[in-house]
């Protein structure tokens, strides 16, 4: 069969290739440690859940406007604006059909074939691969476990060049968990206006961050809106990964050229998945300092406990729910245990019957994803079973 170019040069999201390898050893009954999906283990609020009863009973089932109910398009500015210290009008909003849309959308109105989109590494799965649908080029910044896996301005500034469009900030990282000091990103801002280039920061993991850090929007930033694009979810922040709601806020010419291609896709996101997200952003949001008190104790419980396993190492990830263990020793040297993280990931599942994502997936190589938005008993079980097979792996060189 003769596809496109266009889909043939990206590839199926790591992430649900292991999700679903997991999936399938879970439907033969074996028990699996499951730390690869990326979505918080706990149900969407009641009052969320009833608010989108209340749309079906009331008939709220028909098209809406193709960018989002306006109730809904208000709701987001006024939330971001209290929570995140931001200034949009609903003019410059649109919802989409969550986080991930919401990124396809503003990559394909924004860049082309020529332009270059700066991604710092390691990042989230599936930035590469939008933007060489769109069919721009990623180039990469390397970041360090060192340095908390933030990129640095001076870094970004050596990497752009007369082509350069559009620089990805993704804080709270997924996989790293590294969080951009305020200061940091404003130099990338500032670095950003100067090229004229456009800035995209990705919101989803905004409001879970620890110890320090407070959720921080470049949106508050001053003169903010100038060369600024922020896109952000209900996903994470309410437990609604499967409502699919997302948002762009950008300047309003983006923002119709979004509503555009999505008059021409996806038309509107799920009528009833909007009423319950505009319950989620003007309700209560006391489901939210639970969730990240319950993911800072994972948070100690499995740092602490891969530091434990030997040949790992392991940052604290100062936001979102991933550890990102270093697993480098155990891929190299004559005690090498697999020629890759792949292949370690596919034996820890096979064998350990523990799901993790390959650092690979993220362009960290050497590296492992876990996230722990699973239960502290399963966080237990699981780095048994890696203190296990690693141990034993080791002892049988
Ligand atoms: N951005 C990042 C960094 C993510 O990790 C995810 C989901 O895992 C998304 C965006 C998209 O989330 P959603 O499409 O569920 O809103």
């Amino acid at each position: 069969m003769r596809l496109t170019d266009r889909i043939n040069r990206i590839q199926v999201s790591p992430t649900s290739a292991v999700i679903s390898a997991a999936e399938q050893l879970k439907a033969q009954g074996v028990d699996i440690a499951d730390f690869g999906p990326g979505e918080p283990d706990f149900p969407t609020p009641d009052h969320i859940k009833k608010a989108a009863i209340q749309a079906i009973e009331s008939n709220k089932t028909k098209y809406t406007a193709t960018g989002g109910i306006m109730p809904l398009r208000e709701a987001i500015c006024a939330w971001h604006k209290r929570e995140l210290k931001s200034n949009f009008e609903p003019k410059e909003c649109v919802v989409s059909v969550g986080g991930k849309h919401a990124i396809f959308n503003v990559v394909s109105v924004l860049v082309q074939a020529g332009d270059e989109v700066i991604i710092p590494a390691p990042y989230w799965v599936s930035y590469p691969d939008i933007v060489k649908y769109a069919g721009a080029t990623p180039v990469f910044v390397e970041t360090t476990a060192e340095e908390g896996f933030v990129a640095k301005a001076t870094a970004i500034e050596k990497a752009i060049t007369s082509r350069t469009r559009l620089v990805i900030i993704d804080s709270p990282c997924n996989p790293t968990g590294g969080v951009t000091p305020p200061d940091e990103y404003e130099k990338i801002l500032a670095l950003c206006r100067k090229h004229s280039i456009w800035l995209m920061g990705d919101e989803c993991y905004s409001h879970f961050v620890y110890e320090s850090h407070k959720p921080y929007s470049i949106a508050s930033a001053a003169g903010a809106k100038q060369n600024v694009i922020i896109v952000g979810s209900v996903s994470k922040t309410f437990a609604m990964t499967g409502w699919r709601i997302g948002y762009t806020l950008g300047p309003a010419e983006l923002i119709q050229a979004v509503i555009k291609l999505q008059s021409q896709s996806t038309s509107n996101p799920t009528s009833i998945a909007q009423y319950a997200a505009l319950a989620a952003m003007t309700g209560p949001m006391d489901s939210v300092p639970v969730m990240l008190a319950e993911y800072a104790r994972r948070r100690t419980r499995i740092v602490e406990g891969l530091r434990a396993i030997s040949g790992v190492t392991c940052e604290w990830p100062g936001g979102a729910f991933y550890a990102f263990p270093n697993v480098a020793e155990h891929l190299t040297g004559r005690s090498a245990l697999a020629k890759d993280g792949t292949e370690l990931a596919k034996m820890l599942l096979e064998k350990a019957h523990v799901a993790v994502v390959p650092g690979e997936a993220f362009g960290a190589p050497g590296y492992l994803r876990l996230s722990y938005a699973t239960s502290l008993e399963r966080i237990e079980e699981g780095l048994r079973r890696l203190e296990k097979f690693l141990a034993r792996a080791e002892a049988a060189v």
